[in-house]
């Protein structure tokens, strides 16, 4: 285990961190009116704009928890990343990138015109036909329970549960997923049927998870698949590297680019307001806060890691100087 951790990197587990964390909440805080919840989905547009946890592990095991960090929200988006696990560990990864590209989209999460004109495979499987695309993939060697079962143990959480009110709402208005699968269906992307397809997906996408569900997950793939407390290895280290850079180029969607020079921190975001961040070598880190940024990522969220990406040094990149300079809202810098 020790192999892993490199001490030079490892997240200070003082009462420092902790207040920086607790500072960095207050401020993100004040961003949550200049977004909005998502109501594409109906069910999401009942969540509470003001509810805000996070759970930041370093990997030694120091935990911070503060706010709602135990409050259910459903995974969405967050789900690719599991999707994308499994497929990995069973195709490999010559396979999985047949079916689709590794390149960002600049498009949005459930962008269907450029799928068709630009490109015969998906983009990449961050975004709303990448992930379908996944789906078919594993669809034939893998049940719903079988993929909750893998949720759980990746995110260290037995409490998981599908959101019937959410994944029935999602169904019953997904008609540009639908759209989606059956483009791909037409490409021979999608092989299987249609409705199959999206309902595993649908499904995965209405997993409950908390901040701490998260966190626990992207402690794992911060220590490239094992588990840092117990030694157990939950995915190789091919498998979460290829996920860490993913999570870093598409993981945001068309605000990935932007995201990556303000934060530098890997995250994927989904549209009930989770972030799930992995500072490698250094921290897993889980947000809730269902207020959404124009590309449908949390606006708090994303202030709150580009704060602490700052005064943790969590970010890929440090840059000395960097403290003296903006913050998430204002122009690149
Ligand atoms: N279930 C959502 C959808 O397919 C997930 C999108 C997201 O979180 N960005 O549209």
């Amino acid at each position: 285990m020790s192999r892993i951790i490199d001490t030079k990197y490892v997240l200070p587990d003082t009462d420092d961190t902790r207040q920086i964390v607790i500072e960095a909440m207050e401020e993100a805080r004040k961003v949550i009116p200049h977004g909005k919840v998502a109501t594409y989905i109906p069910e999401l547009g009942k969540a509470d704009p003001s509810r805000f946890g996070v759970v930041l592990y370093g990997l030694t095991n120091s935990k911070i928890c503060l706010g709602d960090y135990d409050v259910r929200f459903t995974m969405q988006s967050i789900s690719k990343l599991i999707n994308l696990c499994v497929a990995l560990e069973m195709f490999g990864p010559d396979i999985v990138f047949s079916k689709v590209g590794a390149e960002p989209s600049g498009e949005a999460f459930n962008s269907l015109v450029e799928l068709d004109t630009r490109s015969n495979k998906p983009f990449n499987p961050m975004v709303n036909s990448g992930a379908i695309a996944i789906v078919d993939l594993i669809l034939p060697k893998v049940s719903f329970d079988k993929m909750l079962a893998f949720a759980k143990e990746i995110c260290v959480d037995d409490e998981i549960t599908l959101n019937h009110e959410v994944f029935e709402s999602e169904m019953a208005t997904c008609q540009r997923n639908k759209a989606i699968a059956y483009l791909l269906q037409s490409k021979g992307i999608v092989e299987n049927d249609v409705d199959d397809v999206l309902e595993l997906y649908t499904k995965l996408c209405a997993l409950n998870v908390t901040a701490e569900s998260l966190a626990n997950f992207a402690k794992i793939l911060a220590s490239d698949g094992v588990c840092q407390l117990t030694g157990r290895r939950h995915i190789s280290s091919q498998t979460a590297r290829i996920v860490k850079t993913l999570m870093l180029t598409c993981g945001m969607y068309d605000g990935s680019g932007t995201f990556a020079v303000k934060v530098g921190i890997p995250t994927k975001s989904g549209v009930g307001g989770g972030l799930l961040a992995v500072s490698d070598k250094r921290a897993g880190i889980g947000v809730f806060s269902p207020s959404l940024d124009e590309q449908g990522n949390s606006i708090a969220g994303c202030e709150f890691l580009s704060r602490i990406a700052k005064k943790l040094k969590l970010t890929l990149f440090f840059d000395p100087e960097w403290e003296k300079i903006t913050v998430y809202n204002n122009e690149l810098g």
